[in-house]
């Protein structure tokens, strides 16, 4: 009988010294991550100048739930076009050293072994970021900020993605994690088309990887609100959105590196229906990064994602997600002449339709080139732009 009393004693210490030694060395691990922010956006510009920056690219979603949809198209696939074409960029560049994690047909071996072989870990990972994340907001060191937008709840199995992806991150020096989406607004309806626009999520001012993401993110947003519109959902008005929850930027402390989730824009938005307008998107995310390390100069035309470019074809008016009206467009701004004085980018994007907004452009460049016409795209002006592009 005294021995099981011993034995009862022995398991309850032990019960109660195992976690608080484990909470200790807990806390001896991460405390790096809370008290001291050890990756500032000097020291990743620091990393360029020596010649290699680590960069994780995350296309967001993955084959078992594919994000938001539109017409057949699907973000998981358009997302990970956009991440093959922003690999290719970072990769020719050199002073990258750039893994992507999904392409079109999945996760990378790479990622998924790593998915299913470090499930525990990656889940004993969560629980200490986690446990220690409460503490600290408990103890009042930290405090949430207000989360000013809704994220949908993943499931378990995303979960371990997410924070996998993080831990990963952490464990392999990564200094910048990007994450590509398309946004969506909830309850639209099949032919709706409320808002549209680019906007960049970030983390909170509490979490210790704010400071380098929000530099970056202010870099992104300079470079494509050059070409592009920023949101006009109301809670994207500043484009850029600090979030406490999102895991993809690192929830809880879980990501060291620089966090950044871009929405390129809305899923119905025809910018996004065509390979080269797709490029577009990974480009200006290339010049955004250029343009952090302070070395934007670097690319010297700001549309040679589309140029050089051969127009063969004729296209009539009100035609629709046409390259070659694309790249008109993208002629037409780098000339000035898109959008036409009276109307602004948000109208007109560069989305590879053909309506009014390009029509009153190639009348203006019809003007000027002394063409005859009123914004029709025939061979005359195609001979102009063939010549200048
Ligand atoms: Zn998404």
């Amino acid at each position: 009988m005294k021995y099981k009393i011993f034995i009862i004693i022995i398991v309850l210490l032990f019960g109660l010294i195992t976690p608080l030694l484990w909470l200790n060395d807990m806390r001896n691990y991460l405390a790096s991550l809370f008290f001291v922010n050890d990756l500032t956006s000097a020291d990743v510009r620091a990393h360029y100048q020596q010649g290699s920056v680590s960069i994780l690219i995350v296309p967001g979603h993955d084959n078992k739930n594919y994000g938001t949809w539109y017409k057949g198209m699907k973000e998981v696939d358009l997302v990970a076009e956009i991440g093959e074409n922003l690999y290719e960029y970072l990769a020719r560049d050199g002073r990258f050293n750039v893994t992507l994690v999904r392409n079109r047909n999945g996760y990378t071996q790479e990622f998924s072994d790593y998915f299913t072989k470090q499930k525990n870990n990656i889940a004993f990972f969560i629980r200490s970021v986690w446990t220690y994340f409460n503490e600290l907001t408990r103890t009042q060191q930290i405090a949430i900020s207000p989360q000013k937008v809704h994220h949908n709840r993943v499931n378990r199995k995303t979960q371990i993605a997410l924070y996998g992806i993080n831990k990963w991150a952490n464990d392999h020096n990564i200094d910048i994690v990007l994450h590509l989406h398309l946004n969506d607004y909830s309850g639209r309806r099949s032919w709706e088309r409320k808002y549209d626009g680019f906007s960049i999520y970030i983390p909170s001012k509490e979490l210790p990887n704010h400071e380098v993401s929000q530099e970056l993110a202010r870099h992104l947003r300079k470079v494509f609100s050059r070409y592009w519109a920023a949101s006009n959902l109301p809670v994207e008005k500043s484009a850029i959105i600090e979030s406490p929850l999102l895991i993809a930027t690192g929830a809880a402390g879980s990501l060291r590196s620089a966090g950044v989730l871009m929405e390129y824009g809305y899923i119905y938005e025809s910018r996004f229906h065509t390979d080269l307008m797709l490029k577009e998107a990974a480009f200006r995310t290339y010049q955004g990064l250029l343009a952090f390390f302070m070395d934007g100069e670097k690319i010297a035309d700001d549309f040679s994602w589309v140029f050089p470019y051969e127009w063969e074809r004729n296209i009539s008016f009100e035609s629709r997600l046409k390259e070659d009206i694309a790249a008109a467009q993208a002629a037409l701004f780098e000339l000035g002449f898109y959008p036409p004085p009276d109307m602004t980018r948000r109208q007109c994007p560069i989305n590879g339709n053909f309506r009014t907004c390009t029509k009153k452009a190639l009348a203006n460049f019809q003007k000027q080139m002394g063409i005859a016409g009123n914004g029709e795209f025939g061979p005359k002006t195609r001979a102009a732009l063939n010549k200048l592009f």
